[in-house]
């Protein structure tokens, strides 16, 4: 399962946008290649992949290898989403 959270005041639909069926298949398949490719160590995580300013209090328990490997189990085929 899959939560998106829309936390922008004014709600600017940003989030209906993101979960049309084609736009989640492409954010998904551009996280997985951001986890898979960034030089962070896989048991952590860094600004270039899973850490923003919003995310400061949990920096700590991001891991890296976590949601690559959820990403890679779960991300399947276009066809077939
Ligand atoms: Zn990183």
């Amino acid at each position: 399962m899959l939560i998106l959270f829309d936390n922008v005041l004014g709600r600017t639909g940003l989030v209906k946008r993101i979960a049309d069926e084609d736009n989640i298949y492409n954010i998904l398949k551009s996280s997985l290649e951001r986890v898979k490719n960034c030089t962070c160590g896989k048991e952590t995580s860094c600004y270039g992949c899973l850490r923003n300013y919003q995310s400061q209090f949990c920096h700590e328990l991001l891991r890296r290898d976590v949601v690559l490997d959820f990403l890679e189990n779960n991300l399947q085929d276009e066809e077939s989403l």
